[in-house]
């Protein structure tokens, strides 16, 4: 009975010791800064770079210290950021000197650090119309303190910004969360003022506003507006990301996201979807996906299998946009993240002979080339048809 419960006691020692030598590190071992690399592929000679140009720090309403931004951008695996701090709303102006430059100045270091570009920018608030404003690439953001909202805008143009209309569809400043475009639009747009419009901010998505970029040939933008340390707004661990725009620069340079935002070289990560121009995101796809096993023998009614391996990040949903004349193809196909699925197909006829080229039309639901219109994309496949045999 005592060695028994002596051995239970040493047992239950060693237990506690190995855990404790499991949980604590050792000084050095502790190893928790990594980047995760974010697996979009790059396009038509451009680089696609990842970035969010709509967040916020202490300097306004934001809980977050500047420093703290560069790793964050650093380890979620984008490339560039910018801190763009309300410039009419100061929350903790009497804690935080008020200085419209400093988060910059602050997190400049780090993320040079880091090799992160960050670009300095602000957020002109406004009521609606014309609600809330951001400027990237600015100098000075002082200049842009004045009492005239245009006049501000003006002062961001007058710098080389690139000026883009926040959340049009936010329910803070529109009845029923619909986008609404007011006169003060389109008077900023004709002066040549508004550059590009979030078509989306955080977890929301502005059908109307999309339509407008489209329209309008106006940039299209998707940022995270963080105010919080960004692991307490995405569930990294569940594989969210925070919404981002993906601008397709000619280098990895401050300057070329610039020329690229101008250009209109851009789309939109949010969730598992890519928005954009059909030209970008035909490249995206096709960049993305290799189809092997495209030369096929159909026996009669037999099946065979097209193997389709999809090497980025975003899951592709299909659906089967028309039929196909001699096979019969699945309505839905999932073509996973870093997977190979199996595309099977099967003869209509025991009786066909002779070889075929054979387009295989879907339409990617989740890219989205217009509101409501995902992007058509065709496997060609190369078949040879022979009778079944007879019994
Ligand atoms: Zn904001």
């Amino acid at each position: 009975m005592k060695i028994f419960s002596f051995g239970k006691r040493f047992l239950s020692m060693f237990i506690i010791i190995s855990l404790l030598i499991l949980i604590v590190p050792a000084d050095g071992d502790c190893q928790i800064r990594v980047r995760s690399e974010i697996e979009i592929p790059d396009i038509l000679g451009f680089l696609t770079l990842k970035c969010d140009f709509h967040m916020h720090t202490v300097f306004s309403d934001g809980r977050v210290w500047p420093t703290i931004r560069p790793e964050e951008i650093w380890r979620e695996g984008l490339d560039a950021f910018s801190i763009t701090e309300h410039i009419e709303n100061h929350r903790y102006r009497d804690d935080v000197k008020t200085n419209l430059n400093r988060s910059y100045e602050l997190a400049k270091p780090g993320a040079e650090a880091l090799e992160i570009m960050i670009i300095k920018g602000a957020e002109i608030t406004r009521k609606m119309p014309p609600g809330h404003i951001n400027a990237v690439f600015l100098k000075d953001i002082d200049k842009l303190r004045t009492e005239e909202y245009k006049d501000a805008v003006k002062a961001a143009v007058d710098q080389g910004a690139f000026v883009f209309w926040n959340h049009p569809g936010w329910t803070g400043q529109q009845p029923e969360g619909k986008s609404i475009w007011y006169q003060e639009h389109t008077e900023l747009y004709e002066r040549g003022w508004m550059h590009g419009i979030e078509i989306v901010n955080q977890y929301d998505y502005y059908p109307r506003a999309h339509k407008w970029c489209l329209d309008k040939k106006l940039t299209m933008m998707a940022n995270s507006d963080s105010h919080d340390p960004i692991n307490f707004e995405y569930n990294f661990h569940n594989g969210e990301h925070r919404a981002m725009t993906l601008v397709f620069a000619k280098e990895r340079t401050i300057e070329a996201i610039k020329e690229a935002l101008f250009s209109r070289r851009t789309a939109v990560y949010y969730k598992n979807m890519l928005i954009g121009e059909e030209k970008y995101l035909r490249e995206i796809f096709n960049e993305s996906v290799e189809v092997d096993g495209a030369d096929v023998t159909i026996k009669g009614k037999s099946r065979v299998y097209i193997q389709i391996h999809n090497r980025s990040e975003v899951s592709f949903e299909l659906e089967a946009d028309g039929e196909v004349k001699d096979v019969s193809i699945p309505k839905n196909i999932i073509l996973y993240a870093g997977k190979t699925v199996l595309l099977d197909i099967q003869g209509k006829s025991e009786k066909l002979t002779g070889r075929e080229k054979i387009h295989i039309p879907y339409k990617v639901k989740n890219l989205l080339i217009a509101p409501d219109e995902g992007l058509p994309v065709e496997f060609k496949i190369d078949a040879t048809f022979i009778p079944a045999e007879k019994k």
